[in-house]
């Protein structure tokens, strides 16, 4: 992972954790924010936390422009010597393009970015979450990821996976536009405000197979 895709991932982390000196040192490990922060999500905390003191290898690889990789995905690594002597690796898929491809509103945008994605994938290695099978709702994972974008008084993502955009799925469009959906409760009232992200499925990927529309794996 080059070091600028790094430093990336590092600046959402901290806005995310609260954790000022979270960071990667020049080996690429990453290291966690020492005890006091400020704000912040205590969930996101408590993952990286796990993450970092559990029994698996989680290996970050920059997939930017694969077809392969909608925003983000987690596949398990093989040791080519000595597989039984090793523990177990994951290799985390992010593709940096895919995220940079996406608009919307400001407050959906604040709670799905590359930060947001990779703790997604932390989350089902070291949870063992699923994703929904079924369109129209969050799933496991996304509701762990969800308590942590409330700890940040963020809008929340109602679906997993995208839906397109009606009145664009003609021929007439060369873009195939996609939307998801997230929502956060008014202070006033117990109304809930909708809020979109809008991309290019085309360019994103994740069309086509029906099994792997998934947003973001
Ligand atoms: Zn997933």
């Amino acid at each position: 992972m080059p070091p600028s895709r790094r430093d990336e991932i590092a600046d959402k982390l901290r806005v995310i954790t609260g954790w000022a000196d979270l960071g990667f040192d020049e080996n690429g490990a990453l290291h966690l924010g020492r005890a006091q922060h400020r704000d912040g999500s205590g969930t996101a905390r408590d993952l990286l936390g796990a993450a970092v003191a559990g029994k698996n290898i989680l290996v970050l690889e920059d997939a930017s422009n694969r077809s392969d990789v909608v925003f983000a995905r987690v596949v398990e690594g093989r040791w080519t010597k000595d597989a039984a002597q090793k523990p177990p690796a994951y290799i985390i898929l992010v593709d940096f393009a895919d995220f940079s491809r996406v608009t919307g509103d400001r407050a959906a945008l604040a709670a799905f970015n590359v930060g947001w994605g990779l703790l997604h994938e932390i989350d089902h290695v070291v949870h063992d979450t699923v994703d929904p099978q079924r369109e129209g709702e969050a799933g496991e994972c996304e509701e762990l990821i969800n308590r942590m974008r409330r700890e940040c008084g963020l809008a929340e993502r109602v679906e997993y996976y995208f839906t397109s955009i009606p009145g664009t799925t003609s021929n007439a469009f060369m873009t195939r536009l996609v939307r998801l959906a997230f929502e956060q409760r008014t202070p006033d009232k117990n109304r809930k405000k909708r809020y979109w992200l809008v991309w290019d499925a085309g360019l994103v990927g994740g069309l086509g197979d029906q099994n792997q529309i998934a947003a973001a794996r």
